[in-house]
């Protein structure tokens, strides 16, 4: 990781005047330029930390890499930082030093449910394949913070092939998601092969992409990323905003160019304490992002990763912000909360309560205004009967596409593949008597 030198400084704070300089938009430049160290971030920022805080915050940059593009930084409101929720998110809290005896390094078990280098096979058809582990920033509530950062520990391409060829070799793998580190963060080449490679392969079905990107370092979608993109349709793209500030004329712009693109838009949220536990600000943030055609997709409960307590919230605020939002605006802006089970047995689906009771043939609901309602079942509803095996099944289980094309009206006639030679009439006098000859 590069460190800012001194006359990096004078060309970044230079930078801050003017931002309309050619290179603030140029993502290398960005990355390249990313602040690592405390002191340039006090000297950016005009923040003077006292040598006990700077000593302990740089203790904890050791373990836990601190690392913010210029372009992030520069959306701290620098007058309230300590509240700031873009602040929070990338400056490292003196509490990440404090470990509680309930948090772990790995609390999903990714590596002991890992079967190939990068590969995380948790379900029964679908893989996380980590191709990288560096990211454009390095987000404080990361649930996986032992690796990212780890430069050392970056996946060469021997070791990806290794990742495919268990893909490859694992028919049930229908779903492959990329993630990191940001596998965005892969040079436009880079990412084109291994979607080439990934797609080869003929049981997958669909690729997603989880990026922090669009978020922290949006001029990384170029048209060019795009382009890659498309060609290897189907693939999705899933980001993850945490507040509405983050969401600016470029992080906007960035999401216009992929859903231009085809690509459909998803986003993960994780739930952080002082920075979005408020129903107002879940809902702000996921109706603008269906205004910018992101589907919220998941919220986090947050993790049990080693020094992350600060950030958490009770299970109940998940709650109460669901319960403020179902019913309350359009279903499509609403996303599932969902706790990932400690000790690896995935992600489970929280909510508040609606089904309130039930008797044979009746359910007792709530709706999200209070009515409580009932709704009759019917009470003759012959549940199919799976004893005697699939074959014998009324149900037609043939689930191959529908024939979709058929020729309707002068259309068969005209159509070579069509073998009708006629239309006739229903109740056509001639033919009838033709056949009452026959009889
Ligand atoms: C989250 C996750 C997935 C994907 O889960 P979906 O619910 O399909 O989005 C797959 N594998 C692992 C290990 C995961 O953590
Ligand atoms: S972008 Fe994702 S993987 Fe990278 S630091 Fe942030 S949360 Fe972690």
């Amino acid at each position: 990781m590069q460190l800012v030198g001194e006359e990096k400084l004078k060309e970044l704070e230079e930078n801050y005047k003017n931002k309309s300089l050619s290179y603030w938009k140029d993502w290398k430049w960005q990355i390249k330029n990313s602040i690592t160290n405390i002191s340039t971030f006090e000297k950016l920022l005009n923040i003077k930390f006292n040598d006990e805080e700077r000593k302990k915050l740089e203790e904890i940059t050791s373990t836990f890499p601190l690392s913010i593009t210029p372009y992030y930084l520069s959306l701290i409101d620098s007058e309230d930082y300590k509240n700031d929720p873009i602040f929070l998110q990338s400056f490292p809290s003196i509490n990440e030093s404090l470990v509680g005896n309930h948090e772990m390094a790995d609390p999903l078990h990714e590596d002991k449910d890992s079967p190939a280098p990068g590969i995380t096979h948790r379900y029964p058809d679908r893989v996380l394949f980590h191709i990288s582990n560096v990211c454009a920033m390095y987000c404080r509530h990361c649930t996986r913070k032992r690796k990212v950062g780890d430069v050392s520990s970056i996946p060469n391409r021997e070791e990806l092939k290794k990742g495919i060829e268990y893909i490859k070799n694992t028919p049930q793998i229908r779903d492959v998601l990329l993630s990191g580190g940001d596998a965005l963060l892969l040079s436009d080449e880079n990412l084109d092969w291994i979607l080439t490679e990934i797609q080869k392969i003929p049981h997958v079905e669909v690729i997603r992409i989880g990026s922090r990107v669009p978020v922290v370092l949006p001029y990384r979608i170029t048209d060019g990323l795009v382009e890659v993109l498309k060609k290897h349709n189907p693939v999705w793209v899933n980001t993850h905003f945490n507040h509405p500030r983050e969401l600016t004329k470029s992080s906007k712009e960035a999401l216009r160019k992929l859903a231009d693109g085809g690509i459909p838009l998803g986003n993960q949220s994780v739930l952080l304490a002082g920075v979005n536990d408020c129903p107002e600000i879940i809902k702000k943030l996921c109706q603008q992002l269906v205004k910018n055609r992101v589907r919220p997709y998941y919220l986090y409960q947050c993790d049990l990763s080693e020094g992350l307590a600060h950030f958490r919230t009770p299970v109940s605020k998940g709650i109460e912000i669901m319960e403020r939002m179902i019913g309350h605006t359009s279903g499509f802006a609403i996303p599932t909360y969902v706790i990932d089970a400690p000790g690896g047995g995935g992600k489970i689906r929280v909510m508040p309560n609606y089904l309130i009771s039930s008797a044979p043939n009746k359910v007792i609901l709530r709706n999200y205004e209070g009515i409580i309602t009932s709704y009759k079942e019917p009470d003759n509803y012959k549940n199919p009967d799976c004893s005697k095996g699939c074959e014998e099944c009324k149900l037609l289980k043939n689930t191959d596409e529908s024939d979709e094309y058929r020729a309707v009206g002068i259309e068969k006639l005209l159509m070579d593949s069509n073998d009708t030679i006629s239309l006739i009439p229903k109740n056509n006098n001639r033919l009838q008597r033709r056949e009452d000859n026959e009889d």
